[in-house]
């Protein structure tokens, strides 16, 4: 079975062509414009994809060497997302399916970002099933209970930002560019994780809370200029280091626990954040410690990608679930 899958649901535009549960293509055309403004601009978003659709596509195509005759179905992500990004996606994917008479399946992007584990990949083992996903991205923060591949339900999630968002806002407050979350991550690397404790946001529950964290960053960075305009350039590493340790303490503390709830010990993680060296060591380390078993994805599927997009559509093909060609792109989508 050959899938297509179109992904464009933020500021990345993405095609990527599966052959079952294989990746045979998969490419992703960043939109570096949105650095000037320090965050996506959501109609600099929608035009770049209107750009980038096309080429992105072809290329996909001729990297798998197939032709779109070879096609048996097309999967897109119909949301969450921005909703300019969505409608070019969306568009041409019901526009193709049209032309070439295939099926039609519309794909919830934040089930795509765990899903994507079941991409068959060497040196990646698929988890089994029940499971625990932490899903932390650029929008969500979220543990997911799966008891099959199509049942699944939100045990926690964010009540404000999101785990990316924090990152990327700690980032802004030292000056860094965007998205400053891999920037936080390379900096950490040299620093001393404990140089300066942050307090963790008292959140009962599995539900997280991070926008306090943003405001207690922002604080210490300001207090501490006013003492010394150098503060940020000489402690770079030690604040970047003790940042990301806070918020992977936070998520570490949420997961022990729904594994005390649930009973599950099995965890993967999804999302762009997941690409974290702190949290890939820390889970690592938690499978010594406490005898889970974690799944780590490879690190292209852990941001915006198509191939996640196609492993959802291809498990939906085998079971004829397809999509009228009225579906409509969602900003905001039921789980
Ligand atoms: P959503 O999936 O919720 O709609 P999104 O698609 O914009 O959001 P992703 O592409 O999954 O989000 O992830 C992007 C986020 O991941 C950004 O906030 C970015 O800073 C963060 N990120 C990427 N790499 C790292 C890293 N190594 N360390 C920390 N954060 C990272
Ligand atoms: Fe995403």
């Amino acid at each position: 079975i050959y899938t297509l899958a179109i992904e464009s649901s933020c500021d990345d535009t993405s095609a990527a062509i599966l052959c079952n549960d294989k990746v045979l293509s998969n490419i992703v055309a960043r939109q570096a414009i949105h650095e000037e403004y320090g965050g996506v601009v959501p109609e600099l978003a929608s035009r770049a994809h209107q750009q980038n659709i096309v080429p992105v596509v072809d290329v996909a195509i001729k990297k798998a060497g197939i032709t779109k005759e070879d096609l048996d179905c097309i999967a897109f992500t119909q949301g969450p997302g921005l909703m300019g990004s969505l409608l070019v996606g969306g568009s041409f994917a019901k526009s193709m399916s049209m032309a070439l008479g295939i099926p039609l399946i519309a794909v919830n992007h934040m089930k795509a970002h765990i899903l994507a584990h079941f991409i068959d990949e060497a040196g990646y083992e698929k988890p089994t099933f029940p499971f625990l996903a932490l899903t932390i991205s650029g929008g969500h923060t979220q543990i997911v209970k799966l008891t099959s591949f199509f049942e699944m339900e939100i045990i926690g999630q964010t009540t404000d930002d999101a785990v990316g968002e924090a990152f990327d806002k700690s980032a802004k407050i030292m000056g860094l560019p965007y998205p400053g979350g891999p920037l936080i991550d390379k900096f950490a690397q040299e620093g001393n994780p404990k140089a300066f404790p942050f307090t963790k946001p008292k959140m009962p529950g599995l539900d997280f809370s991070f926008s306090g964290l943003k405001t207690q960053i922002l604080y210490f960075i300001q207090k501490n200029v006013a003492i010394n305009s150098n503060f940020i350039e000489e402690n770079k590493a030690d604040i970047c280091a003790s940042i990301q340790h806070t918020i992977v303490q936070i998520l570490m503390d949420k997961l022990k626990l729904a594994v005390a709830e649930t009973g599950i010990n099995k965890i993967a993680i999804g999302g762009g954040v997941s690409a974290n060296s702190g949290i890939r060591a820390t889970l690592k380390e938690a499978e010594r410690k406490y005898g889970w078993t974690t799944y780590i994805p490879k690190f292209e599927y852990t941001t915006d990608n198509a191939a996640m997009i196609g492993i959802v559509g291809y498990y939906n093909f085998l079971e004829g679930n397809f999509s009228e060609a009225a579906v409509v792109s969602k900003a905001r989508i039921e789980f």
